[in-house]
């Protein structure tokens, strides 16, 4: 993952490091180069221009006091501002309310969401032992109900039964009077998806919204869709609004883009990795080791 930036900034800063000093200028000469590998990496252009601003207000400001190479300080103030720019430390999946905790997951058709709908589920149950419902409102694919239901009994967690029929306004209302009426600490909805965003789909999950009153409304994107997954986000935000995102398909990106414009566009942590197609195959987003990725 994030190799081809990673790279670029290790070859931006060799040279840097071998002239051993650190001007304005080699400050600048290293950044148009930062500058290239972050767009290359698809990461949005007005957050490679604050990225960059913040980077060089910084380098400039501490040249020459530390015993390290100038190279490795840039270095250095580039990785602790991808650092600050993904999002300090690792933000968990919040549950803090009154149990049933309504965890809402939204996101386009094919993102991932139903299988990162039972990764969490799997997840919450085993490692913090909660009792979680999954329920999918996913009327509009025939077969996304019953895909729901079959990675429930895969990861062993239970999924609200299905009416033929039910519009997903009221699968939703009926998962969260089940989820209360059986003391479930964690209500898990999958929305239904599209194939690209349309109002008819923003409103419902709006409806869905005002009536379940999710703790977490989850986004899930496709990490290897770069700039259309950071649209994608930036209207969620914006129309349903969103507490955190989950990046799928990680295992599959070579480009760290995604990550880093999808958090400075929706202002949203990114809680969560999905990195592979199998239940388990979910991992913390740790943005410390991102940064150092992308750095190599
Ligand atoms: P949905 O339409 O958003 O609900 O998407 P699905 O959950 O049905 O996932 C679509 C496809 O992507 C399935 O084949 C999943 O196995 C696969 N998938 C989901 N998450 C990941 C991931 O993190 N990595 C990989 N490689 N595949 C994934």
């Amino acid at each position: 993952m994030f190799e081809s930036l990673s790279q670029k900034l290790s070859g931006a800063f060799e040279r840097l490091t071998r002239r051993g000093a650190l001007s304005e200028g080699d400050v600048d000469e290293a950044l148009r180069e930062v500058r290239v590998a972050l767009l290359e990496a698809d990461v949005a252009l007005p957050v490679v221009k604050d990225f960059i601003a913040s980077v060089r207000e910084a380098a400039i400001g501490e040249a020459v006091l530390k015993s390290i190479t100038p190279g490795q300080m840039v270095v250095k103030i580039v990785h602790d501002h991808l650092v600050q720019a993904l999002g300090g430390g690792a933000e968990g999946i919040n549950l803090a309310t009154t149990p049933p905790a309504v965890v809402l997951m939204v996101g386009l058709q094919g993102s991932g969401k139903t299988t990162s709908t039972a990764k969490i589920a799997m997840r919450l149950t085993r490692r913090e032992r909660k009792r979680v419902l999954m329920a999918s409102l996913d009327t509009r694919r025939p077969a996304a109900q019953q895909q729901l239901a079959t990675l429930g009994q895969q990861a062993e967690v239970k999924t609200l039964n299905i009416i033929g029929g039910e519009p997903p306004l009221a699968i939703a209302k009926r998962a969260l009077q089940t989820a209360t009426l059986e003391a479930f600490d964690v209500l898990m909805l999958d929305s239904a998806g599209r194939l690209h965003i349309d109002d008819e789909l923003m409103e419902e999950i709006a409806a869905i919204k005002t009536a379940t009153k999710p703790i977490e409304t989850l986004l899930v994107a496709d990490a290897m869709t770069g700039q259309d997954a950071v649209n994608v986000a930036k209207t969620f935000q914006d129309r349903i609004g969103v507490t955190g995102i989950m990046l799928t398909r990680v295992d599959g990106d070579a480009r760290g883009g995604a990550a880093l414009s999808m958090r400075a566009v929706t202002g949203q942590p990114i809680k969560l990795l999905g990195v592979g197609e199998k239940l388990d195959a979910l991992e913390d987003f740790h943005p410390d080791r991102i940064a150092g990725r992308i750095l190599g």
